[in-house]
């Protein structure tokens, strides 16, 4: 997957801010955030897309989840009053557009019923 730009930041071929990351995920700022916390989840494996996910790459999923409590508790915003929001876009109605599965970490603020990429 020479082209794909998480692939590149995994490899640290092109920069990102790393909030933390491990043999399976790695956290990263996003480059453009929607709010004070905005957070990329990223597994360390080439998988494209929520549809992609099966049992044979399921333990990137468990790890992705342990990495967003992680991240919640790094960024101060795991406790009940503060929150967070967890989104991975799909296809041409999710507005996906890096080809690489990701989970935004998404908070810092009250965000309202709208949703990023609004
Ligand atoms: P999607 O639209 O696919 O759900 O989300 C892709 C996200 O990746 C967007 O929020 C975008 O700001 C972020 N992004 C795209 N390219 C880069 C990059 O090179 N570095 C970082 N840190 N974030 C990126
Ligand atoms: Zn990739």
């Amino acid at each position: 997957m020479e082209e794909c730009i998480f692939c590149k930041i995994i490899k640290h071929e092109i920069p990102a801010k790393v909030v933390n990351e491990n043999e399976y995920v790695i956290a990263f700022e996003d480059a453009y955030p929607v709010a004070p916390v905005h957070v990329l989840i990223v597994p360390k494996k080439h998988i494209a897309n929520i549809m992609e996910v099966n049992d044979e790459n399921m333990v990137y999923i468990n790890e992705i989840h342990k990495m967003i409590q992680n991240v919640a508790k790094n960024k101060k915003i795991d406790a009940q009053e503060n929150g967070f929001r967890v989104i991975t876009n799909y296809g041409e109605d999710g507005g996906q557009t890096v080809h690489h599965l990701h989970y935004h970490v998404i908070g810092g603020k009250r965000l309202g019923p709208k949703i990023i990429h609004e």
